[in-house]
């Protein structure tokens, strides 16, 4: 690639032992880490500040002053690029699919804090939110400025680099490292790591954002692989994306508590407490065995939790009262 990243996180993310959790998961104490990949730092941190690095390296490269990209209203993506704007003194508009007004709460409330521009899209397919994207750039060059467009989620071989990095830090961090466990949106997460570990290592949960996302992450990590990577020899589950993207499935639900008790650690319901359950599954169906080294990347996401009524309700049911 000719661009280079433009340094917005903190890097190496730490990688912590996580035993109560291996062994409610019917793991042995010493088999479970987790890569806190939601500790990149800026904007609240997540994923996205990897794969921002390149694909702002880029913008900047190009000699853009606005950024633009597309999303959900609860985006974790939309809010760090509105981050990574703010940092590097560019103007930001996030596409973003449905209307104003339902709910401020969660990633949006962030996104107006970092003082991006909202562009709503109404109820689009993923086509109809690329071409609102396109109506805003041409707008944005029409008035002078100088746009680039961020691929959905930041995910294309440029932005799945960041998480070819993120694999060259875990091949440090965790030796004999057997399985890594990742949340699969977009692609681009996952690619990097099939990229740098090679597919068998890498099982990817599936979260329900794209119809085909085998070949969004074959697409990304082929032209970054030292072997080639097929669809047929990815590991990706497709069990638990429920009734759909956004909603909050039991198996996630579940997980989200038994993080939360076991290690004091936060998921969050779209994307964690997806990857978590299937964690779960895999090791319940013997996908993922006691005795092997296996990692989960936790990618954050928390501000979403926060944007989630349900979410919110679940965990308001779990609080005991104490006393009579
Ligand atoms: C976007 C996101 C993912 C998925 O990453 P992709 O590269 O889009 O597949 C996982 N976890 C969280 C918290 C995210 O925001």
């Amino acid at each position: 690639m000719s661009h280079s990243p433009v340094p917005l996180g903190t890097f190496p993310t730490p990688v912590e032992p996580a035993p109560r959790l291996a062994a409610a998961l019917g793991l042995e104490p010493g088999d479970l880490w987790i890569k806190r990949d939601d500790l990149t730092g800026l904007g609240g941190g997540g994923n996205k500040i990897r794969k921002l690095e390149w694909t702002v390296g880029a913008a900047l490269a190009e000699g853009a002053d606005t950024l633009v990209t597309t999303g959900a209203p609860q985006s974790n993506h939309a809010r760090l690029t509105a981050a990574a704007g703010a940092r590097l003194g560019l103007d930001v508009v996030l596409v973003l699919r449905g209307a104003p007004g339902a709910s401020r709460s969660g990633n949006l409330a962030l996104d107006g804090l970092f003082g991006a521009r909202l562009a709503w899209a109404g109820e689009v397919d993923r086509a109809g939110l690329d071409a609102a994207a396109a109506e805003v750039c041409a707008r944005l060059r029409a008035g002078g400025a100088r746009p680039a467009l961020i691929p959905f989620g930041g995910s294309g071989v440029l932005g799945a680099q960041g998480y070819v990095r993120c694999g060259e830090e875990l091949d440090e961090q965790v030796p004999q490292l057997r399985t890594v466990v990742v949340a699969l949106g977009s692609g681009g997460t996952m690619a990097g790591l099939v990229a740098a570990l090679g597919a068998g290592s890498v099982l990817g949960v599936d979260v329900g954002a794209l119809t085909d996302p085998a070949a969004a992450v074959v697409e990304f990590a082929a032209p970054l692989a030292t072997q080639e990577v097929t669809a047929k020899g990815l590991r990706v589950r497709r069990d638990q994306v429920g009734a759909g993207y956004a909603t909050l499935t039991g198996p996630a639900a579940q997980a989200l508590r038994l993080a939360a008790r076991t290690e004091g650690l936060v998921l969050d319901p779209v994307y964690t407490g997806r990857a978590l359950a299937g964690l779960h599954a895999a090791v319940q169906d013997g996908d993922i065995r006691p005795g092997e080294k296996t990692v989960f990347v936790h990618t954050g996401g928390l501000p979403g939790l926060f944007g989630h009524a349900d979410a919110i309700a679940f965990a308001e049911e779990g609080a005991g009262t104490f006393g009579g």
